[in-house]
């Protein structure tokens, strides 16, 4: 198929080109847009044809299930099947649009081919305008996971997009780099205690703050429990390198890496680093890769999905990452780069 691209700003709207893109959603086509987290491969989320045209696209196995997308509250009841609870109500009051997705027991609006034969279904509002006028206009709920082949890093620019899935999917509405640069947390909904089961965007502390006990999914830090969100259990934002985390205190981290990266680099290999702001002039070989500052772990948050596709281009052998903290966003960031490295970590 050949894909129509759109280049689109947030701040004034291309009325004309949403519109088409609403009726490529109302045809249970494929369209591609931004959002704050990262950008969505969207389809007609009350329609099964819609559902598996994603799973197509993406090549996601088809027991990962989607995020439902929506604009407005009345679309949240259509997809959902049981009265909103005061926890939901809380956290939707703060954290909508936003990056938090919530799982409540689906209606039977909903097919089986979005939520991967789960009675559970995701829902989030996403705190972007091209996003929210495509769902208006088109009238549906939007099913959409992330805009990357099943596998790689999760796209946070058009360019990352049109790479991927140019020539797979109707429309890519191409729009800026993604605020947030992190996908959405998951938060599970239907049990005792809310359970994160992808840490994301919205931190730990955070959710505690708005609705006090929050329980983190045991999948999610032990190896021998499978995790509840099917998605999870994948390798994942895999760069195509072998990836190892360093741990330790700072100074031997870097130690450590600059002997790997000698020792690499002698053995005739291009070794990638995934360094901060705060380490980066203490590498002088191979392909050196900020993410941002480890004063600020929102900025490794947005640039981490980016710094991995760089390796890629660059055709790195091998890659050496220091770690970070594991506190508020960190959680999240971390979460993703140890999947990224198979969880291959090396305590120093
Ligand atoms: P993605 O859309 O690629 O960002 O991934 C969505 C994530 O949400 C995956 O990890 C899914 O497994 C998870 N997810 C979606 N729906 C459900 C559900 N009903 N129950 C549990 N996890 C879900
Ligand atoms: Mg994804």
């Amino acid at each position: 198929m050949k894909t129509k691209i759109y280049e689109l700003q947030e701040k004034h709207l291309d009325f004309h080109a949403i519109q088409e893109a609403a009726e490529v959603i109302r045809n249970n086509g494929t369209v591609v847009f931004p959002t704050e987290t990262v950008y969505g491969l969207g389809a007609n989320a009350l329609s099964q044809e819609a559902a598996r045209a994603i799973y197509a696209a993406k090549g996601r196995p088809s027991d990962n299930p989607l995020i439902v997308h929506i604009s407005s509250i009345d679309m949240l009841l259509y997809v959902i099947g049981e009265p909103l609870s005061l926890t939901a109500k809380k956290l939707m009051n703060k954290f909508w649009p936003g990056p938090l997705t919530l799982i409540f027991k689906k209606s039977s609006a909903v097919p089986m081919e979005v939520t991967a034969g789960l009675g559970t279904v995701a829902v989030r509002m996403p705190d972007n305008d091209i996003a929210l006028e495509l769902i208006k206009q088109s009238g549906l709920p939007i099913a959409a996971p992330s805009a990357n082949i099943s596998g790689k890093p999760s796209p946070t620019k058009a360019e990352h997009v049109i790479g991927d899935l140019q020539d797979r999917v109707d429309v890519i509405l191409s729009g800026s780099s993604s605020r947030v640069g992190l996908e959405s947390t998951v938060l599970d909904l239907t049990g005792e205690v809310p359970t994160i089961l992808r840490p994301g965007g919205v931190t730990l502390e955070e959710l505690q703050e708005v609705i006090g006990e929050v329980h983190i999914d045991k999948g999610l830090t032990c190896k021998e429990t499978a995790p509840k969100a099917p998605g999870m259990k994948y390798t994942h934002y895999a760069p195509e390198a072998a990836m190892t985390i360093l741990k330790g205190e700072l100074p031997k981290v870097v130690k450590a890496i600059q002997q790997l990266t000698e020792e690499q680099t002698k053995l005739g290999k291009l070794v990638g680093i995934l360094a901060t702001e705060e380490t980066k002039q203490s590498y002088q070989e191979g392909v050196i890769v900020s993410m941002g500052s480890r004063d600020n772990l929102y900025t490794a948050a947005a640039a981490i999905f980016d710094a991995l596709r760089q390796f890629d281009k660059q055709k790195v052998d091998i890659i050496y990452a220091e770690a970070l903290s594991e506190e508020n966003i960190g959680m999240a960031v971390m979460n993703r780069l140890k999947k990224a490295a198979g969880f291959n970590i090396i305590e120093v």
